[in-house]
């Protein structure tokens, strides 16, 4: 089950750092592994879907390099969180993600990170982003409450690269695939989000993936009327660049 924990989010959980162990690894689709965490620190451990976790993965000219995970699920019981991560290229991230078994230490892990999270007092809710959003999306659709409009259109590269949605009518979430296109052009999220009909009222947009991707549909919400506010709009990574060391994409703007 998803996490259902509920938090202001003026109030966001303050992070900790802990270290962690990793206790399974699978692959969940050809182009993602799922990696589950364990350890005392994630007792009674309070986040809010949309979060993710911050880890040291070896170092760099100016100390560790970082990269960020979103928070696909906790077990509060058995104190276990899981990411989900895409495996492409031979980034530090992807490296990691590749090679890491059951058994290994992250000492340093920080988390919860990151302050976008469901804003409660949307009435629909539309959550647009690629592979590297999923997680992420999933969680928070999967926390809303029972009845909540919301809409999903997710970008991966085929039928095989779709997951499960717990909780949710299938029939909001649309994928659309790449069939073999390189990742991070966008081109099938925009057309999709310039064709998607923007229900009326105060409802809350949630954009994530590949940087420029992001700030396209982002500029096209906004040419069709939906204010800022009602956007929350993040980076995930960079087509053709590394992410900085502290595990953002340089800015574009
Ligand atoms: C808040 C936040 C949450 C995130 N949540 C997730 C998550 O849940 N799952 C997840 O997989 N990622 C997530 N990311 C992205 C992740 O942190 C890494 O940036 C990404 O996985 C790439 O890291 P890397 O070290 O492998 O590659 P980098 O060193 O950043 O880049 C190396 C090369 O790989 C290319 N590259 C990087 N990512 C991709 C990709 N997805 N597809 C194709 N080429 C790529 C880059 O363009 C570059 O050329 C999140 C990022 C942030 C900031």
């Amino acid at each position: 089950m998803a996490s259902q924990i509920s938090v202001d989010m003026a109030q966001l959980p303050v992070p900790r750092q802990m270290s962690l162990e990793v206790v399974m690894v699978e692959e969940a689709t050809p182009s993602v592994r799922r990696i589950v965490f364990a350890g005392e620190a994630l007792r009674g451990f309070v986040y809010a879907p949309g979060q993710d976790v911050m880890l040291s993965l070896g170092a760099a000219a100016n100390g560790a390099v970082k990269r960020r995970y979103s928070i696909r699920r906790v077990n509060a019981a058995a104190a276990t969180l899981e990411i989900n991560v895409v495996v492409s290229g031979s980034g530090p991230g992807a490296t990691w993600a590749n090679r890491v078994q059951a058994g290994d230490i992250v000492a340093e892990v920080v988390a919860p990170r990151g302050k976008i999270t469901v804003d409660a007092r949307a009435p629909w809710h539309l959550f647009v982003g690629d592979d590297t959003a999923v997680p992420a999306m999933l969680n928070m659709t999967e926390s809303l409450p029972q009845g909540a409009p919301s809409w999903q259109i997710f970008e991966v590269d085929s039928k095989a690269d779709e997951v499960p949605v717990e909780s949710r009518p299938e029939g909001s979430v649309r994928w659309l695939h790449r069939r073999g296109r390189s990742p991070g052009y966008g081109a099938g999220l925009l057309q999709a989000l310039a064709r998607f009909p923007i229900p009326s009222g105060p409802g809350h947009a949630y954009l994530a993936g590949e940087a420029q991707t992001v700030l396209s549909m982002r500029d096209l919400l906004v040419a069709r009327g939906v204010p800022r506010n009602q956007l929350s709009v993040k980076a995930y990574w960079r087509m053709d660049a590394a992410n900085l060391d502290r595990g953002e994409p340089q800015s574009l703007e």
